[in-house]
């Protein structure tokens, strides 16, 4: 409701409001905001990148050579086959950014991504991933599981159980799963995380070697760490939405009035 109060002459007031009693930012918005306020605080810059893609940046540079298995796990949507298509995750960004910035750096990407999917309460055919990275000299394992757990703790608070196990992606080596022990059972298994105690938030790792040279950067003298998450599930999370259609359909019947 806004009321708009007509300027006299030589007046400096020209109008004013009266606030919505129920306007609220989207949950991804709310989620998405408090995960890059705890990044830019460790001096991360947020960065993003286009959907349309190359099968080089979505593939090829992200050591997922035109045989590789990785790209059946993956189902993609060609704009143009066999070269063009919609990202199937944040992670070409990463190529672009060390492309195109001095070493070091630290930058974060929020975005969308694109699979051919069959829609579900848990998959979607768009679907928002947060993406990290940082190249430095020396930067090892340590400095990764440091900046997780940190994240961990600032989400969702430093009681929460996690675990960090042996992972692979072929963008990094080694890799890692991380999860955190099921909110809903307390680890003894339930629907939501499919009878395994565990709920795996995020994936990470140390930047392959061939990601590194893919985009001209000396790995002796680089090494990197790199890390990926499903901003969706942080969302139905911290929400309790359970369907993934909600945040992307009409219904906005969950955003509570304030
Ligand atoms: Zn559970």
């Amino acid at each position: 409701m806004r009321t708009v109060v007509a300027a006299k002459p030589g007046s400096m007031r020209t109008c004013r409001y009266r606030p919505r009693a129920s306007v609220r930012v989207h949950p991804t918005t709310e989620v998405l905001r408090r995960v890059t306020g705890f990044f830019r605080s460790l001096g991360f810059e947020v960065t993003d990148g286009p959907e349309i893609e190359s099968d080089f940046y979505n593939f090829t540079a992200l050591n997922i050579p035109l045989d590789h298995p990785a790209r059946e796990m993956q189902d993609t949507v060609y704009v143009l086959e066999p070269d063009i298509l919609l990202r199937t995750h944040t992670s070409p960004v990463e190529i672009h950014t060390m492309e195109e910035r001095e070493l070091p750096l630290r930058v974060v990407v929020p975005g969308k991504a694109y699979r051919y999917e069959d829609v579900n309460p848990t998959n979607n055919y768009m679907f928002f991933q947060y993406e990290g990275l940082a190249v430095d000299r020396g930067i090892h394992m340590g400095h990764l599981r440091w900046v997780l757990g940190e994240f961990l703790d600032y989400l969702f608070g430093p009681e929460v159980e996690r675990r960090f196990r042996a992972k692979y992606y072929p963008q990094v080596e080694p890799g890692l799963g991380v999860d955190i022990l099921c909110r809903f059972c307390s680890g003894s298994g339930c629907a939501i995380c499919k009878h395994k105690g565990w709920v795996e938030i995020l994936g990470a790792g140390m930047v392959h070697p061939n990601v590194l040279t893919s985009v001209g950067i000396n790995w002796y003298e680089y090494s990197g760490f790199a890390f990926g998450m499903g901003l969706d599930r942080l969302v139905m999370g911290a929400t309790g939405i359970s369907d993934i259609r909600e945040l992307y359909g009409p219904r906005m019947s969950y955003i509570p009035e304030v």
